[in-house]
């Protein structure tokens, strides 16, 4: 994992590319990027998340 192209932000659970993971909307901004008038420290203000899908 020495590539640094695909920066995950706190919210994700893994990279885009992985096996199992998928983009889904931010749920601590509801997809916005914003959290009362601040930028998403979840999403980093990308309004979405990496997340694990499919077991796990
Ligand atoms: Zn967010």
């Amino acid at each position: 994992m020495q590539s640094g192209d695909t920066p995950l932000n706190p919210g994700d659970e893994g990279p885009p590319d992985a096996p199992g993971v998928g983009e889904d909307v931010c749920r601590a901004c509801q997809g916005t990027g914003t959290v009362e008038g601040q930028r998403c420290s979840v999403c980093n203000g990308t309004g979405k998340v990496l997340q694990g899908i499919g077991g796990g």
